[in-house]
């Protein structure tokens, strides 16, 4: 934890300019467990100046000498796999068992997608014109990750700019800092030359900003809310950078009468509440084939009963904490909103679970009858809240399900295979997940509409991260 002080820095720990501090705090014993450095300006401009300097050479590395330091990554992630998992478990509270199963993996398992995706990329090829068309490095990117899965992003963002020969500055969310200063050790062990990664650890207003718009960045990732993505966009326009999004989602799920009701319902359900629904393409909007509405509540009601609420340090299938006092009160606000706008309540609600008076834990929580126009069928809720709304014919499912600002993913549950193709044919939105059908790493991730743009994850993934240039030869 001594390196949660500093901030890493053209391959060293370095004491911060900046004198702020801020503490980490466990969501579940709502005890201190670390205190973090927040950076300024000052601090950006060193570590861009680091990453700017180490980009003259890194560009120049071949594809076999950036796979051989990508492999050797793989061996120094595995082997601090489980102080990754220990680490998410206590600044953001999820559960230990699902901390190691998808908060860590995803480490290791974008690592992979991204490694495949580069043995396979073409950097150079020759146009059927005889032109010749170079694939480069884009420069220094900076990147900024939210708390909710933050190695899940952090991998997303490092390993593409590693991969393609890029430099980067992460700055990864300020409430989750202990794992980041962790993915910065790795990247140590792993021998990455001085300079090519670099940490500062802030918040969005000072470190965030100040890369947004630094005139040495020619790239942002960003990762977070749609007001923050907007926020980073209107401050890199002035040194017109490349700037790609992943931002909110309020995803639509439905569900046709023709389905394996009871099964696809329960793992909706289910799906929803996974990292206490703190997953930006949760599957937050069940819309339901009326035939079907009351059965459908009555297993959506039994399931959000069933599922547990638990000490995140605890093995086990339980649901924990949300990550902060800030969510918490957030996710009360938008239930006691769903109650005010007349949703009927089918189970959970305001408050803690019996049992929880320490902890940021909250109810899973089902609203029945819902509008598609009410606030909390529009808005991100980023809690365990499901939202149920009818449907009564697939026209009128589909006009729901894209009535929405966003356009993240989507999610269809139905036994006619030429149905799912017509209706995932026509649902604005960067995945369609059917019949439970889940994300594999290498494939893209990204959104529709102002869940934002660029995709991320293997080959598109990389692209993001790539110039392209033209030979003409004469
Ligand atoms: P947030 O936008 O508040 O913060 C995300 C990051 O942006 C943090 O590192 C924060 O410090 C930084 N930031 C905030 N304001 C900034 C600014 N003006 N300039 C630069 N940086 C700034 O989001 P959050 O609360 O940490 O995360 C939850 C949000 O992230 C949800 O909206 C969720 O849907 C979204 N999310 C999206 C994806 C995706 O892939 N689409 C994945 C995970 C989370």
């Amino acid at each position: 934890m001594e390196n949660l002080k500093k901030f890493y820095i053209g391959g060293e720990w370095v004491e911060p300019i900046s004198t702020a501090t801020m503490p980490v705090m466990n969501p579940a014993t709502e005890q201190q467990i670390g205190t973090v450095a927040m950076g300024n300006q000052a601090d950006v401009d060193r570590a861009v100046a680091a990453a700017k300097a180490a980009f003259e050479s890194f560009s120049q590395t071949s594809k076999a000498e950036r796979l051989a330091l990508l492999d050797r990554l793989m061996e120094a992630t595995k082997a601090r796999f489980e102080d990754l998992a220990q680490a998410m478990s206590a600044e953001m509270g999820a559960p230990i068992t699902m901390s190691r199963e998808a908060q860590a993996d995803a480490a290791i398992g974008h690592l992979q997608g991204f490694i495949d995706a580069l043995q396979e990329i073409k950097q150079r090829e020759t146009l059927s014109n005889g032109d010749t068309l170079l694939r480069e490095p884009i420069g220094v990117c900076g990147l900024i990750t939210p708390w909710n899965w933050p190695m899940n992003q952090i991998a997303l963002k490092v390993v593409p700019a590693l991969a393609t020969g890029c430099t980067c500055v992460l700055k990864p969310s300020e409430h989750t800092p202990i794992s980041a200063m962790i993915y910065a050790e790795i990247i140590d062990a792993a021998g990455y030359p001085a300079g090519v990664f670099n940490l500062v650890q802030g918040d969005g207003v000072s470190v965030g900003s100040a890369m947004s718009r630094h005139a040495d960045i020619q790239m942002m990732s960003f990762t977070g809310s749609t007001r923050a993505g907007s926020a980073i966009t209107k401050d890199a326009a002035d040194t017109v950078k490349r700037v790609t999004l992943e931002l909110g989602g309020k995803s639509p799920n439905l569900v046709f009468a023709d389905c394996d009701l009871e099964e696809r319902v329960a793992g909706s359900v289910q799906e929803v509440m996974y990292n206490t629904g703190q997953s930006c393409d949760a599957p937050t909007r069940l819309l339901v084939e009326r035939s079907v509405y009351d059965q459908v509540l009555d297993i959506a009601k039994r399931t959000a009963e069933s599922i547990q609420v638990g000490n995140p340090a605890e093995e086990g299938d339980h649901i924990g904490p949300l990550f902060d006092r800030i969510q918490y009160d957030r996710v009360q606000e938008k239930i006691q909103t769903g109650i005010d706008e007349g949703a009927r309540l089918l189970t959970g609600g305001l408050g803690k679970p019996e049992g929880f008076d320490t902890g940021w834990f909250c109810k899973p929580t089902i609203f029945a009858d819902v509008h598609n126009a009410m606030a909390i069928a529009q808005e991100e809720i980023f809690g365990p809240v499901l939202v149920v709304i009818p449907f009564d014919s697939e026209e009128d499912a589909i006009e729901i399900a894209n009535d929405t600002p966003y356009g993240l993913a989507a999610y269809l549950q139905t036994g006619n295979p030429e149905r799912a193709e017509r209706v995932a044919a026509r649902l604005r939105a960067g995945a369609v997940h059917i019949n439970g059908g889940g994300f594999n790493y290498g494939s893209p991730f990204g959104g529709y509409k102002q869940s934002g743009n660029g995709r991320e994850g293997g080959h598109m993934g990389l692209e993001d991260y790539l110039e392209v240039k033209t030979l003409h030869f004469g």
